[in-house]
């Protein structure tokens, strides 16, 4: 069992760290969080992110709006937001309301400032693999650190990717090809059993479909690596991930539960990005 909440500690703990020596040279981290509307998952994501921030020494302020905000009046947020410097880091929380058009608020933050990796200059560079520091989209990024606890050689090997969004596939498959794995990217098209003969082969397993219990046990190699990124509310109120657990655990030799896995993770390396780009905004070389 990889223990996603052990592992999201140990982040947040080098992450206060690190900010306590930010600290110590004049610099506080800061990070802004737009909330837009009164979507309940996602005032409870940005409590949590702001709670999180809070204990790590980051300086985190939340800007609620309502949710007949016009995109103009984020956009003017934003623009002020990218203009002080006391904000390192950026994020908008999704979903934005549907008469706001969420890619172009992603694009109107700085790329120095882009918390989530959403900006398409920040994906270019991950998926260009360019040298140098930029965030990169939290959630796998979070991924790679618990791939990194698992102590295993990934180099050579190959993975599977299953789901292609922006949030979590796109730059998944880029810092596992980046890791050096040969990676498959497979979506809602890939037929069922062309997903189960590929998922056979995988080294590595990461799935991010929102589909509860896509893949069993039946679908994995022996000794499979299996990241579970899913999180899915039932009808009886109980949370799941896109692996069905019960039948993929003995078959794994690694393997995500849900909660407990990604989840704790992504607030965590959220943080971490926070802390960076506050170092890299201030020409800090962090160790
Ligand atoms: P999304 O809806 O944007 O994308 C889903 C992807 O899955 C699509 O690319 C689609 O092609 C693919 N897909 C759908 N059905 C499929 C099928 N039957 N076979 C193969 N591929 C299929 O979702 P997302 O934002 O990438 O999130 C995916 C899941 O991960 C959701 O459950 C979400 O709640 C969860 N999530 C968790 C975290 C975390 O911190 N743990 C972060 C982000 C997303």
């Amino acid at each position: 069992m990889i223990d996603g909440k052990t592992i999201a500690q140990t982040v947040r703990a080098r992450a206060a760290e690190r900010a306590q020596k930010l600290a110590e040279m004049g610099i506080v981290p800061g990070l802004a969080v737009i909330l837009v509307g009164e979507d309940p998952a996602s005032q409870i994501y940005v409590r949590n992110k702001s709670r999180a921030a809070k204990k790590v020494g980051v300086q985190s302020q939340t800007i609620v709006m309502p949710v007949e905000t016009t995109e103009a009046e984020v956009l003017a947020i934003v623009a002020q937001l990218n203009e002080d410097a006391a904000v390192d880091a950026i994020l908008v929380q999704s979903p934005l309301p549907k008469h706001i058009d969420e890619e172009k608020v992603q694009e109107a933050i700085l790329p120095s400032k882009d918390v989530d990796g959403f900006h398409p200059e920040n994906i270019g560079r991950l998926f260009a693999n360019r040298a140098g520091y930029y965030p990169i989209a939290n959630t796998p990024r979070g991924v790679m650190t618990l791939l990194d606890a698992t102590q295993q050689t990934l180099h050579g090997k190959q993975a599977i990717v299953i789901g292609r969004s922006i949030l979590v596939g796109r730059p998944m498959f880029s810092l596992l090809e980046r890791a050096n794995m040969t990676v498959t990217l497979a979506h809602r098209h890939t037929p069922r059993a062309e997903l189960r003969r590929l998922t056979q082969q995988a080294d590595v397993v990461v799935v991010a479909t929102g589909v509860p219990g896509l893949i069993t046990g039946d679908d994995l190699k022996e000794g499979a690596t299996v990241i579970d990124v899913g999180i899915n509310r039932l009808a009886d109120g109980s949370l799941v991930g896109d692996v069905d657990f019960a039948s993929a655990e003995p078959k794994a030799a690694f393997i995500t539960p849900v909660p407990g896995g990604v989840g704790p993770m992504t607030i965590a390396t959220l943080m971490q990005t926070t802390v960076e780009l506050a170092a890299v905004n201030h020409g800090v070389e962090l160790d």
